[in-house]
């Protein structure tokens, strides 16, 4: 019998270091078909930062589709222009996506809307819009990637989204009463939408922190200056304690919140953007919106 090394403890079961790895892998294959997340000829973009989740995830859609001959991966890296931080991710990107002979595409704010976000945070302008920068930085990201997708021909957009973040999600939508959520992560062929799907959906946090250890995939260590100023980052700290107190509370969270999603009736966003043409429940999108917003004041 070989030495575990990783005690599952919502499910009690002890896995060895050979079997935590090939269960890390399968589980993101069964996620992706019991989802129906990917076709066979997809053009996929992966979002990666230099994080470890990005990277885990790169890492794992190379190893799935090299048995998809006709599917394609791509890699896009986002600088939102946060001073110093986004350039330690470039490094660790630009080391994977050259060892895994992986395209990388880079784009910045500054390029896509004229701005970065140190510069609209540090100027004052996030505050006077009253907008903490990682939802500047969240609409603007989401927005970027469908423009990219776009442009590169992509056929879904696959983010590294963990069972962690999604919960988080959840629950920061109902503490916020967000009326319209929708399920994260999963494919949506809505006319117009260029699906996103999040294959680490079922994984949780912790487990891939280890795979990346275990793998020795490198990843930035430094965390972005203003994780701090999010509501995120105290939905966090609660849920990873209570996880840990409670074991399997996050999976319950996410089967019994999809199911009253699926019951919900969500209206299908019918508008498209006066400005970017983007389907919208608006006249202007969100993106739109904070991006006019944006450049008006920082003309003041
Ligand atoms: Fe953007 Fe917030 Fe993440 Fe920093 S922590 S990269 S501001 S979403
Ligand atoms: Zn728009």
């Amino acid at each position: 019998m070989r030495t575990p090394i990783y005690f599952r403890k919502y499910s009690g079961v002890k896995l060895c270091l050979r079997c935590f790895k090939e269960d890390f892998i399968k589980r993101v294959r069964r996620t992706i078909s019991r989802y129906e997340l990917l076709r066979h000829d997809d053009k996929i973009i992966v979002a990666v930062s230099g994080g470890k989740d990005s990277s885990v995830l790169l890492k794992i859609l190379y190893k799935i589709e090299r048995d998809f001959p006709k599917s394609e991966l791509l890699a896009v890296l986002i600088d939102e222009g946060i001073n110093s931080y986004r350039l330690d991710g470039l490094k660790i990107v630009e080391k994977i996506t050259n060892t895994l002979n992986i395209e990388l595409h880079k784009f910045s704010f500054k390029d896509l809307y004229g701005f970065t976000l140190s510069e609209v945070v540090e100027s004052g302008i996030a505050k006077k819009l009253k907008l903490s920068p990682c939802t500047i930085c969240g609409v603007l990201k989401r927005k970027a990637l469908v423009t990219i997708a776009r442009k590169l021909k992509a056929t879904v957009i696959a983010t590294a989204h963990t069972l962690d973040d999604i919960v988080q999600t959840y629950l920061l939508n109902l503490l916020r009463g967000e009326k319209n959520i929708r399920p994260i992560g999963l494919r949506r062929e809505d006319e117009g939408i260029v699906p996103r799907i999040a294959p680490l959906r079922l994984t949780p946090q912790r487990e891939l922190a280890l795979y990346a250890y275990l793998e020795g995939i490198p990843f930035q260590l430094k965390t972005c200056p203003y994780t701090h100023e999010s509501m995120r980052d105290e939905i966090r700290n609660f849920l990873t304690l209570y996880d840990y107190r409670y074991p399997g509370s996050l999976y319950a969270f996410l089967n019994m919140f999809e199911k009253v999603l699926e019951k919900i009736q969500q209206p299908i966003k019918s508008n498209r953007c006066d400005i970017c043409g983007e389907p919208t429940n608006r006249r202007i999108c969100r993106a739109c919106e904070i991006i006019l917003s944006i450049r008006s004041l920082l003309k003041n």
